[in-house]
């Protein structure tokens, strides 16, 4: 409001009154304009215009107040409007409370401006900016706009000592002028606003007409509301932090790949995130959260009910504040989700909830299926491998077989020339070694499939390592390598535990030894320590060498399956890298270790502790031991020879199936020795038929496992079931060039009384014939006999020449390797059994034809293994007509067949008869008893020179009774098996 009063009357003094109570009256916008010309004028006139002023003072304090009062009243709105807005209305509630505070104090724009540090320096931030008129003002500044402190810094200390900046921009200094005469301010007030004493900020009111001052009344009510303001940027500013703070908390929780509930004590889920909606497969969380039941199955795999596991792990983590359990789950739609869920107990609200977090596990689970098929596919290679290794090893087994048995066989005969016994006995090596081999990768492959035991039995200690060192020291040859036998006294003589799997360790420790040692000494050395409060022995073993040595980093790779150490040293040695691996294993199977000490280029030690029971107190005892000490020089003289002595058994017949001719021959050969009739059939449907039809009443059958259409094990469930007693009663033994641990008792519950493993050890077989097919009383009647065929045998090492008519015995004793004995008891069988068959061929007829077949079969082998090679040719020729069902053509040559044969007969009896006479050594009825129980004596304490003086001695004589005995000692002697023939002869003298 603009009023003008003209006092040209006014005395000056007057003038000056009237200004000061103008000034006084604090109306800012009153202006009393005082011409000075008008002092002149009429006093009366002067009173007038001080009238006027009075009027118009008055009227304008009256106005003052009005202001003053609208503007508390604006303030009062604006600060019920800020203190009631929501945060949806925030924004347009501080435009409302600036708008009545700016048309409260006739401002035309406000401003509110925030302290901020800014990389370490304050700024202002503007805020906020209202504007009374838009469209003719300048716009207000946005949001955000920063404007460093440091431009004017005298502000900031002028602002914290609570300073107000009021009055006309240009009265002000001429920074602020800069700042503030932006929008064409008039004037400007800056209040500094202090929130719990710290300098917040700014609130800044312009007018953009008039110069002004603003009253103090209008800076205190502005004050309150700017602070007003603050205040409530302050809770907006807190209120978003919230908001961002839960939303963050919500992302947490709704992006996590776990569902997540929360209980309260009542048992009921009041949240839950998002992720149960995807698991779940529900529309929302409502849904889940009201249906949560529905989630699971009724039952639980562990048949508990799915709501009383709920209610009771939740009791559960109220009490004890956390759980992990798995549960089984189900989608909307039925699909079992298996869950681990973990229950945390939280506080919340002055009380405590349960947060529930569960985990899908089908990924898990399906991966552990994965794992579990590969596992089991690993499992199914890794037994795919062992029967593989186990059935290649049976192939190899098979040919190794002919190999070795036929080798073996032609050794033994002592009338071989210098270069084919070398080459047979390099065979026979070659043979043993690639057995070895094949024996140790069988041993691996139980070991790998966890089928390796122990068959532990009571065993003999002497002859434990009579064993081991006779096996063994033949390896050192002609290497200048002595060795030396450290056995204490005190070691028990017996003990209980698998002396095979002993033999096994031991031997394969001193056959490196003496492998690797070119000099020097090998040395063998065992003690044993009772454990006190059990009936354990442990048996601690040391094979000492001065061999080649061990380098230090290669020792820890010496019991790794397959490793050889230091190739290119021993390249010249054979061997597989197994052994120690499977010493090793053995070693561990007995709760035992192996240790090794080596020094290379100087030698190795390594030693074995493993436990054995012990049976007994007795010991071995220091006579035995030295036997044992010098046993083992007088060994190395020991020539080789054949093995055992055979039983006369020509009253015992066995029948051999097998399907390979060989391994026929090689049995064949093999047995032939004891006299028996042994027959063959080469198929499993042949042995049975041959036991039904009875024609020849078997002791024993030797029946081959693997054959083609029908196998062995068939075979003889098929002869069991035959019916008769014959059938149900006759002893079959498996031969078998499978050797997996476990075909024993295979066999034996399948109708089999015992089992022997191909190639055949002949002292094996003895046991089994002895066991199986001797019979004693019989074996009486035939004593004659008997002598006669073992004096044919004493005989075998001489260089006879055999002349038969009719058969090429070069040729039949080729066929038996050149064993004399072997041959010549092929002769001995020929002439007992062929009168049978030649009996049956002789009533051939229609029915009888596959029969004749089978027989003229026989007999052709039979000619054609002694070397009758006409009447062999014969027999085939009849063979052949009978297998394709011509009886005529049979029936017109058979009797041609049957003379010749029969003229055979002849000729080899009177061959035989003749050797008989041939005999001249001088004759005593038995062998003289002394000398035999001198004999024992020695072997029982392994004392070598009474053994050989004893030997020879019996030897001196030819016997008219017990010939055989004496053939057989030789044998077992030469062998160095002093405890069978010690146990053989006591058994003799109670028979005699
Ligand atoms: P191998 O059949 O090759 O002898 P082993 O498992 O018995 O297999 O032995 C593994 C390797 O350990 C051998 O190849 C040899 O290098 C080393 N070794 C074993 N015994 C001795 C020893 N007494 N002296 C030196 N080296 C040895």
């Amino acid at each position: 409001m603009r009023s003008g009063v003209t006092g040209d009357t006014c005395t000056k003094a007057l003038l000056d009154e009237l200004r000061r109570l103008v000034e006084a009256s604090e109306v800012g916008d009153l202006c009393v304009v005082l011409d000075e010309s008008s002092v002149s004028k009429g006093e009366s006139e002067a009173i007038r215009l001080i009238n006027a002023a009075i009027g118009g003072i008055k009227k304008s304090t009256e106005k003052a107040l009005t202001r003053r009062d609208n503007l508390i009243i604006a303030g009062n709105e604006a600060a019920q409007l800020l203190l009631t807005t929501d945060e949806e209305k925030y924004e347009a509630s501080m435009h409302s409370a600036m708008e009545l505070l700016g048309y409260g104090v006739d401002a035309d724009r406000i401003c509110i401006i925030k302290n901020e540090k800014i990389d370490g320096e304050w700024h202002f931030v503007f805020q906020y900016e209202w504007v009374r008129d838009p469209n003719t003002q300048e716009a207000a500044v946005s949001k955000g706009l920063v404007y460093p402190y440091d431009l004017n810094a005298e502000w900031l200390y002028r602002f914290r000592q609570g300073e107000i900046i009021n009055g006309p921009v240009q009265s002000m200094a001429p920074s602020l002028q800069m700042f503030l005469s932006r929008a064409e301010r008039k004037s400007a007030l800056l209040i500094p606003l202090f929130l719990q004493e710290r300098f917040w900020g700014l609130a800044s009111f312009s007018d953009c007409v008039y110069e002004r001052c603003f009253s103090e009344d209008e800076i205190n009510i502005l004050r309150s509301g700017a602070l007003m303001m603050v205040s409530a940027i302050n809770q907006h500013e807190q209120a978003a932090e919230i908001h961002e703070a839960h939303q963050r908390t919500r992302i947490l929780l709704d992006s996590m790949p776990y569902t997540c509930h929360l209980w309260n004590r009542d048992q009921e889920m009041f949240d839950c995130n998002e992720e149960n909606i995807r698991l779940f497969k529900v529309r929302d969380k409502t849904e889940f959260r009201d249906n949560f039941p529905s989630f699971s199955p009724e039952y639980q795999p562990d048949g508990r009910l799915s709501c009383e596991v709920v209610s009771g792990v939740l009791s559960t983590a109220f009490a004890e504040g956390h759980l992990v359990f798995e549960f089984m789950h189900q989608a909307s739609d039925g699909t079992p989700i298996p869950c681990e869920i973990t229950l945390v107990r939280v506080p919340y609200a002055n009380d405590y909830v349960v947060a529930a977090y569960a985990r899908d596990l089908r990924e898990q689970k399906r991966m552990m299926e994965e794992i579990e098929r590969s596992r089991a596919q690993l499992e199914a290679a890794s037994s795919a491998k062992s029967d593989f290794l186990a059935s290649m090893s049976h192939e190899m087994r098979t040919p190794l077989n002919a190999v070795i048995g036929l080798s073996e066989l032609s050794l033994a005969h002592g009338t071989l020339d210098e270069e084919t016994f070398d080459n047979l006995e390099k065979i026979y090596n070659a043979g043993a070694l690639l057995l070895n081999i094949v024996n140790d990768i069988l041993d691996i492959s139980k070991i790998e499939a966890g089928k390796l035991e122990l068959i532990p039995g009571e065993y003999d200690t002497p002859s434990l390592i009579n064993d081991i060192v006779s096996q063994n020291v033949f390896r050192i040859g002609e290497k200048p390598i002595e060795f030396v036998l450290d056995i204490s006294a005190d070691t028990p003589a017996t003990l209980y535990g698998d002396d095979l799997r002993i033999k096994q360790i031991l031997n394969n420790l001193l056959s490196n030894a003496i492998k690797y040692s070119k000099q020097g000494a090998v040395e063998l050395g065992l003690r044993t320590e009772r454990a006190e409060d059990s009936d354990t022995v442990w048996v601690t073993a040391w094979i000492r060498d001065t061999g080649i040595g061990i380098r230090p980093e290669d020792i820890q790779k010496l019991f790794s399956d397959y490793s050889q150490v230091d190739v290119k040293a021993n390249r010249k040695v054979e061997g597989t890298g197994l052994g120690l691996a499977i010493t090793k294993k053995l070693i561990e199977l007995m709760d035992g270790t192996i240790s090794v000490e080596s020094e290379y280029g100087k030698g190795s030690v390594f030693t074995v502790r493993f436990r054995q029971r012990s049976v007994n107190d007795s010991t071995i005892g220091e006579s035995v031991v030295n036997n044992l000490k010098s046993f083992q020089y007088s060994d190395r003289k020991r020539k080789k020879g054949s093995r055992i002595n055979y039983l006369k058994m020509q009253y015992a017949k066995v029948l051999v199936v097998d399907d390979n001719m060989t391994n026929l021959d090689v049995a064949k050969g093999l047995m032939k020795p004891y006299g028996m009739q042994i027959d063959c059939v080469s198929s499993g449907a042949a042995a049975v038929h041959r036991i039904a039809a009875r024609e020849t009443l078997y002791d024993a059958i030797f029946m081959d496992h693997m054959m083609p259409e029908m196998d062995g094990i068939e075979a003889t469930q098929k002869i069991r079931e035959l019916g008769t007693e014959y059938a149900e009663k006759i002893p079959v033994i498996a031969l078998t060039a499978n050797a997996v641990l476990g075909n024993e008792q295979m066999f034996l519950e399948n109708g089999f009384q015992a089992f022997l493993s191909k190639p055949i050890d002949i002292m094996l077989l003895d046991a089994v014939i002895r066991q199986w097919v001797r019979d004693k009383d019989r074996e009486a009647t035939q004593r004659c006999d008997e002598d006669h065929s073992l004096l044919a045998e004493a005989m075998e090492g001489e260089n006879m020449t055999i002349e038969i008519p009719g058969v090429d015995t070069e040729t039949g004793l080729d066929r038996f390797g050149g064993n004399t004995e072997t041959y010549i008891s092929v002769l001995q069988s020929f002439v007992d059994n062929t009168p049978a068959i030649m009996n049956r061929m002789r009533k051939v007829s229609a029915v009888s034809l596959p029969d004749y077949a089978i027989d003229v079969h026989g007999l052709k082998s039979a000619c054609g293994s002694i070397g009758a090679d006409s009447a062999m040719k014969k027999a085939k020729r009849q063979e052949e007509w009978a297998k394709a069902d011509d009886l005529g053509q049979v029936l017109e040559y058979n009797q041609i067949l049957l003379d010749e044969v029969e003229v055979l007969l002849e000729d080899i009896c009177l061959w035989l008869l003749d050797r008989e006479n041939r005999n001249t050594k001088p004759r005593l009825s038995y062998p003289n008893p002394v000398l035999l129980s001198r004999l024992r004596q020695s072997c029982i304490e392994f004392e070598i020179d009474g053994v050989d003086k004893a030997m020879d001695e019996l030897e001196s004589s030819d016997y008219d009774q017990d010939a055989s005995l004496i053939i057989w000692l030789r044998k077992k002697v030469d062998a160095l098996e002093l405890q069978e023939v010690a146990e053989q002869l006591a058994k003799y003298d109670l028979a005699s």
